[in-house]
């Protein structure tokens, strides 16, 4: 792993047609990582960690997708957080309605991070419902909304998922993440991209069949069916793994898991942001949020307290907590808890798990979360 060395550039090198300088101040800036040139609009204010988070999340996304197999696949990628005006002068018709969108290696979006749209900047473009499956599946965001699809049974969409009745809704891309979930943590990187590659992005069923014969040695029946019955998590079977539980570890101090800080937008590993265009209306910003890892080692109940500050309009933040293993096609809902909580207790059973911080505003705060065996 090399080191991230961000600097701060004011549009230099990304001429690419658009006007970096306007009445002497630069339109937009440009912090450029290793893998990432995070990019974002005059009045974007993004938090301190947000071009590292960015970068670190396409770097695990290319190992958990083995791009990096001879460093020469790993495309070098842009991310932009942009204002309603540069969303629309950027992007082309396709993206205008989105809340992100991708084009080749460039990603936008209108909000700080978007984990979605630079799935889509890594990959080449393909079946759009691999595609948008593979961007669901690596997702951090999408774990609680998988949880609920009732849905499973892909081969109605893997033909029609842009066309028909069925694609483009939260349905679809829910039971594509779910698929492309399983083919990636039971068959592998290697056999998915074969696939990936096999299939044309406008398809045919025979292209799936064929496909399917090939690198998985069944037909998309079989492989469908064999999906559907696949009820129950396999013991010991390798995690697909989240990007969450590479943050930071929570080393434990008497038995308790303890995070306690001031949180603050300008902090190194803080994500989130504020857009000043925006100040006026009802989206002004994304508040600010942190992960951390930590490891159960004696499977049971726990207490677990979060505080978070209250703003003048009585919002509060929360934390969001998940297991790191298990089957990821059988996601199970995070464990999200409001802060101010007196102290939920839930079982946790033996193995890594994640804590996601957020709150609303990006102004330094006290934030805590602890988690100790419940008496
Ligand atoms: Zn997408």
């Amino acid at each position: 792993m090399t080191d991230l060395r961000f600097r701060l550039l004011l549009c230099s090198f990304v001429g690419s047609g658009f006007a970096c300088e306007h009445g002497g101040e630069p339109d937009f800036f440009v912090i450029s990582g290793d893998h990432v040139d995070y990019r974002y609009s005059r009045g974007m204010e993004p938090c301190a960690g947000n071009a590292f988070a960015v970068n670190a999340f396409a770097l695990h996304t290319a190992l958990v997708l083995g791009l990096d197999r001879d460093n020469e696949e790993l495309p070098r990628i842009t991310f932009s957080w942009l204002t309603d005006e540069d969303f629309e002068l950027w992007t082309n018709d396709t993206c205008v309605e989105a809340k992100g969108c991708s084009i080749g290696t460039e990603a936008y979006s209108h909000i700080p991070i978007h984990h979605h749209e630079v799935v889509h900047a890594l990959m080449p473009p393909g079946a759009p419902f691999l595609d948008e499956g593979l961007a669901v599946a690596l997702d951090p965001g999408s774990g609680g909304s998988l949880a609920e699809i009732d849905e499973r049974d892909p081969r109605p969409y893997l033909v029609d998922f842009v066309q028909g009745d069925l694609g483009l809704t939260d349905e679809a891309y829910g039971v594509a993440g779910l698929f492309v979930s399983y083919l990636l943590q039971v068959y592998g990187a290697e056999r998915f991209h074969a696939v990936y590659a096999a299939i044309p992005r406008k398809s045919e069923f025979p292209d799936w069949q064929s496909a399917f014969l090939q690198h998985y040695d069944r037909s998309a029946d079989e492989l469908a069916e064999e999906y559907l019955s696949a009820k129950a998590c396999p013991k010991g079977i390798s995690p697909l793994p989240r990007f969450e539980c590479s943050a930071p570890e929570i080393v434990p101090q008497d038995g308790m898991v303890v995070f306690q800080r001031t949180l603050d937008c300008s902090d190194e590993d803080v994500e989130g942001g504020v857009s000043l265009a925006l100040i006026d209306e009802a989206r002004p910003g994304w508040g600010v949020r942190v992960s951390r890892s930590f490891v159960i080692d004696t499977p049971g109940e726990y207490k677990v307290v979060v505080v978070t500050p209250t703003t003048e309009d009585g919002t509060v933040g929360y934390a969001l907590l998940g297991p790191c293993g298990g089957c990821a096609w059988l996601p199970e809902p995070g464990i999200a808890i409001t802060g101010n909580s007196e102290g939920e207790v839930m079982w946790l059973d033996e193995g890594q798990f994640f804590v996601t911080v957020s709150v609303p505003e990006t102004v330094a705060q006290e934030v805590s979360v602890s988690i100790s065996p419940a008496p």
